[in-house]
């Protein structure tokens, strides 16, 4: 028998009051969809989190970081899962798992999109190739942008553009204490810092 690993101890009339605040779906250890969401890219990697929040959007990954605040739950969070490490896996603790968050808006004016973490560089590409554009991200189709952007993200265009990171405008962030920001690149911009929060992770 396997022994599911707990969140860190609280009331389960918190860990219900938390569910039906959702948007989105709450997985613990033994309900049906649980094995498939702790499935990422490197099948190697086999680690089994206390819950997986498969957030709708921004909403609850709000709801999500304050939960795991207020409880003292390790996070970690997932993008596309493509981290060879693993690291949007965390054994016991609560994953905020961004994958389903797909949306995507095209402004061809500007020649930006803004996109959701759960997008991948072929679901953009596609959206940017109805405008005759083109984003430098990675050379595969089926990583995300979330964790290829932070990590700075190699692509076949980087002679000529640079690095995903180097055309990044702007990120909301959702902080620790569960406020939704949004860094942007401009230095005479609010939050700027945050923007370079976004480069030091790289
Ligand atoms: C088959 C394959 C091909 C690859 N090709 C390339 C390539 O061509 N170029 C390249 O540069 N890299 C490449 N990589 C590496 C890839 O960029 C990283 O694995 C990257 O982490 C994948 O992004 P992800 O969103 O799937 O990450 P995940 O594994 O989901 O997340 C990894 C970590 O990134 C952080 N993260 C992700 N999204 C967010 C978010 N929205 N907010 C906050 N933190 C976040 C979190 O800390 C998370 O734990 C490749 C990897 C694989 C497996």
């Amino acid at each position: 028998m396997i022994s599911e690993p707990a969140l860190q101890p609280f009331s389960p009339s918190a860990l219900q009051h938390f569910r039906t605040s959702l948007r989105s779906q709450l997985l613990l250890p033994g309900e049906p969809g649980y094995e498939d969401a702790r499935k990422i890219h490197n099948a190697m990697i086999d680690r089994r989190p206390g819950a997986i929040v498969r957030c709708a959007g921004v909403a609850d990954v709000i709801a999500s970081i304050r939960f795991a605040r207020d409880n003292e739950v390790t996070v970690s969070v997932r993008g596309t899962g493509h981290n060879v490490a693993g690291i949007s896996l965390c054994d016991g603790g609560m994953v905020i798992d961004l994958s389903a968050m797909k949306g995507i808006h095209v402004d061809p004016a500007a020649r930006a999109a803004r996109a959701e973490p759960g997008v991948t560089w072929a679901e953009l590409n596609y959206e940017l190739q109805a405008f005759d554009l083109a984003a430098t991200g990675g050379f595969v189709g089926t990583t995300g942008i979330g964790g290829l952007t932070l990590g700075g993200g190699l692509g076949g265009m980087v002679r000529k553009h640079g690095c995903a990171l180097d055309n990044l405008l702007s990120a909301d962030v959702v902080t620790a204490d569960g406020q939704l920001l949004r860094a942007r690149s401009d230095h005479d911009q609010s939050h700027h810092h945050l923007y370079a929060d976004c480069l030091i992770s790289s």
